[in-house]
């Protein structure tokens, strides 16, 4: 039978549901037809992690229609203008680099990475391109007071308190929105494993029906991956990490500086996240139980955040990684964790959440007979995405030369490197990233992230460069010039993120 999908229901209410119920209320607010449930357990948390975003957040939010002083002041939110790097080429704490939020200068008209190679002993890569790492070095704000909300002076996503963020999503989704909210743990799905669901049974005895089920129910994955019993594709012989320890710890003062980037710093069996909100830090230690003990990953964690807090309290979070093989199954599709889940390296979790309510709400099937054919589609470029997760992840290993630890050399071992990652390594030994490498639109990671990456690890193409770029020597002289003179200027004129913060909870931020 064809029916038109009016009646969604999300189960599960972490960022992914509400982010999703968001969405899809905002975008089909004025089509009285569709109705939004979301039910999520009274019992299970969400996760409570996940607090640092991606530049997409900020469009994200402004569809939901959430104002961003509202969310600056409610998720004790900071702004985030990309991840710097610690000790992950040799294991020296004065190693490090930038992956900025801002493209390289010249993006649009040229490639400017091969005339940086020559003055590469002098200035690293990303400073030569890009004003952004400056700003983040000196903790300064992505804008200032005067620039309008969701606007910026340089691109940036956001560090967010997990807790608060959910609260505000939802508050905002019932109140503003219309969706309806029940608590109540789901306990049965109906329908048989090879056709669609028709409804769901709850502990109070509720049975809710709907036309397209929502899968937000974190690691559970209680309709694809329970119900419907979709294969899960483990990843951890490519990414080793599957466990964390997250802490909150208070900053020294109420004036520290807050920093303006997440700070991931690279241990003997795993990697430190270190974010900085408007009144504490989060910070976590992720690694490979395979390497190392938990106990000796908290030694890790505590001697980082100081040896004078050691009452902070630490939570273990065991991390499965990998993938369902499909995500979209007859009318349940999965979104969040309970699609799958890949280490936080580069923060691409809430992204793929967005991606997907973006991708669901555009592409709503009008009927049940039009779903098979987006969840087809649907499956082939959220696979796509999975997979240049992994190479991209994968890449931030594969280029360090740490011999400190067994950690280390395996994640050189050719047999955990993908194979569309070893033929992006052997075409860079001649060329720059670029977006050959990188050819479907709305890439997640564009080719100027792999540069941020590659010449951060100063892995220059050492197999001799094959270029036409010699014909823009001159604009690209030009475009370093200016890019200095940029950075000199943003440094007079930017307030700190702590400065801006202040004064976003004393006056907010001007609306366009
Ligand atoms: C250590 C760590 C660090 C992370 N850092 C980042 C980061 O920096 N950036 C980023 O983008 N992402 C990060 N993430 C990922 C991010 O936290 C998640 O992707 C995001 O919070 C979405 O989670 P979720 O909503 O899918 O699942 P959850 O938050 O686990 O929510 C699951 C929901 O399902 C409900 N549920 C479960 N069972 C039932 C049932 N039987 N009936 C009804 N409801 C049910 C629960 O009540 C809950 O509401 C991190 C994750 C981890 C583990």
């Amino acid at each position: 039978m064809n029916t038109s999908v009016k009646k969604i229901l999300i189960v599960g209410g972490g960022s992914a549901g509400w982010l999703t119920a968001g969405l899809l209320a905002a975008d089909y607010r004025f089509d009285k037809s569709v109705q939004i449930t979301l039910v999520e357990s009274p019992n299970v948390k969400h996760i409570g992690v996940g607090e640092g975003t991606w530049p997409s957040m900020r469009s994200t939010l402004e569809r939901i229609g959430i104002r961003e002083t509202d969310f600056i002041r409610k998720c004790n939110a900071s702004f985030k203008q990309g991840s710097w790097f610690h000790a992950w080429r040799v294991n020296n704490k004065t190693d490090h680099y930038h992956h900025p939020f801002t493209v390289p200068v010249a993006a649009s008209e040229f490639d400017i990475a091969p005339h940086w190679f020559s003055h590469s002993a002098n200035v690293p890569f990303a400073h030569a391109v890009s004003a952004q790492p400056a700003m983040i070095e000196a903790g300064l704000a992505p804008k200032q007071i005067t620039t309008p909300e969701y606007a910026f002076v340089n691109n940036y996503g956001y560090h967010l308190d997990a807790g608060n963020f959910v609260t505000l999503l939802q508050r905002h989704a019932v109140t503003e929105l219309g969706v309806e909210h029940v608590l109540d743990d789901v306990v049965g799905v109906e329908g048989e494993v090879e056709q669609p669901i028709k409804a769901i049974h709850t502990s109070k005895s509720r049975r809710i029906e709907a036309d397209l089920f929502i899968d937000c129910t974190g690691f559970a994955s209680l309709l694809l991956g329970k119900h419907y019993n979709v294969k899960f594709q483990e990843q951890g012989h490519i990414l080793f990490n599957d466990a964390a320890l997250a802490a909150q710890v208070n900053y020294e003062n109420s004036d520290a500086q807050i920093a303006s980037a997440t700070l991931s710093t690279a241990q003997s069996n795993g990697w430190i996240w270190d974010i900085g909100l408007q009144t504490r830090r989060g910070i976590g230690h992720v690694y490979s139980s395979a390497h190392t003990s938990d106990a000796e990953a908290e030694r890790e964690l505590r001697e980082y955040i100081g040896n004078d807090k050691a009452n902070v309290e630490m939570r273990k979070i065991p991390i499965r990684p990998g993938y369902r093989e499909s995500f979209w199954r007859h009318n349940c599709v999965a979104v969040g964790m309970a699609a799958g889940f890949i280490e936080p390296l580069e923060a691409s979790a809430l992204v793929m959440v967005e991606l997907a309510a973006k991708y669901i709400s555009e592409q709503l099937p009008a009927n049940t007979q039009q779903m098979a054919i987006t969840a087809k589609r649907y499956n082939d470029t959220f696979t796509y995405r999975w997979q240049r997760i992994i190479d991209f992840l994968k890449l931030h290993y594969v280029l360090s030369e740490r011999n400190d630890s067994q950690y280390w050399r395996d994640n050189r071992n050719e047999n955990s490197i993908p194979q569309s990652l070893k033929e992006m390594l052997e075409m860079w030994r001649h060329h720059t990233p670029s977006r050959y490498d990188v050819p479907v639109a709305e890439e997640l990671f564009p080719a100027a992230s792999y540069q941020y990456v590659l010449y951060g690890m100063n892995k220059l193409p050492f197999g001799g460069m094959r270029s036409i770029s010699q014909r823009y020597q001159h604009q690209a002289m030009q475009h370093f010039q200016q890019n200095a003179v940029r950075k000199q200027k943003l440094k007079t004129g930017l307030p700190t993120n702590r400065e801006l913060l202040n004064q976003i909870q004393s006056h907010g931020m001007q609306t366009i």
